[in-house]
């Protein structure tokens, strides 16, 4: 496994779950089969919902994703490593016919439209 940087069940992952459930949306959790194991699945929607953490996913334009001052050449590399895998994960997905959306930590941290955010982000095509 590695470096531990996906962690499941974090708490914007939680607040995601329980807002698509009360939307009554049906998913399923850390699909294996999948390429990256994606947190959340939406098979009738086709689609791969990835939420994502705004520092070590590099959100672009987000206070979130600021670079720490020290260790900057390592930060580089790691943060570039993410970015690389992200979209790996996202070309093969796509690949098998996937969609993928994601949501970012930012948008989902002590957001009280957090329902409306998914449902836009899910339906737009
Ligand atoms: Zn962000």
């Amino acid at each position: 496994m590695m470096a531990g940087i996906r962690r499941e069940n974090t708490e914007p992952e939680l607040a995601v779950r329980s807002a698509l459930h009360a939307m009554g949306y049906r998913f399923r959790l850390h699909v294996r089969e999948l390429p990256g194991t994606p947190d959340v699945v939406l098979p009738k929607h086709a689609t791969v919902l990835r939420i994502q953490g705004c520092f070590w996913h590099r959100h672009e334009g987000c206070r979130l994703a600021y670079t720490p001052k020290t260790r900057q050449e390592f930060w580089s590399a790691k943060f570039a490593e993410n970015t690389a895998r992200d979209n790996l994960q996202k070309d093969a997905l796509a690949d098998l016919g996937w969609r993928v959306v994601d949501v970012w930590e930012c948008e989902v941290r002590g957001n009280g439209n957090l329902p409306a955010v998914l449902k836009r982000r899910l339906e737009a095509t």
